[in-house]
């Protein structure tokens, strides 16, 4: 997952909490199969589609351009804000 949005340990963690839920009872009991790997992909895989969605058009529309010397950059209004000012120079 892209670093962009500082989301991608959240979304780790709320892959392992799902893996847990599903596949804990079926390892215990020895009757794990791959159905239930489905499960946690059927559970994560839209979540996880659409932040990696966010994430390229961020990386698309923000990051690559901020990073192009050639193309003079304005942040978007919302990296503007007042707040955003404060919590980035601390
Ligand atoms: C440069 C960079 C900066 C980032 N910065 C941030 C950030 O600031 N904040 C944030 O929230 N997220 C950030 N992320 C995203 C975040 O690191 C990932 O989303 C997160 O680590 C995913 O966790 P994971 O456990 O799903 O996978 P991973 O962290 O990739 O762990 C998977 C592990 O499985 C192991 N593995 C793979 N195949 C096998 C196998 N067959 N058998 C045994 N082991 C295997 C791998 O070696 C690896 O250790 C960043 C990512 C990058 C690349």
């Amino acid at each position: 997952m892209s670093p962009v949005g500082g989301v991608g340990i959240n979304y780790a963690i709320q892959d392992a909490v799902v893996a847990a839920n599903v596949l804990s009872h079926a390892l215990k009991s020895g009757r794990l199969h791959p159905g239930h790997l489905a499960m946690v992909q059927r559970q994560r895989e839209l979540p996880t589609r659409v932040i990696q969605a966010f994430q390229a058009l961020m990386q698309k529309r923000l990051v690559a351009r901020a990073l192009d010397p050639d193309q003079p950059f304005t942040p978007p209004v919302f990296l503007r804000l007042p707040i955003c000012a404060s919590c980035c120079h601390g």
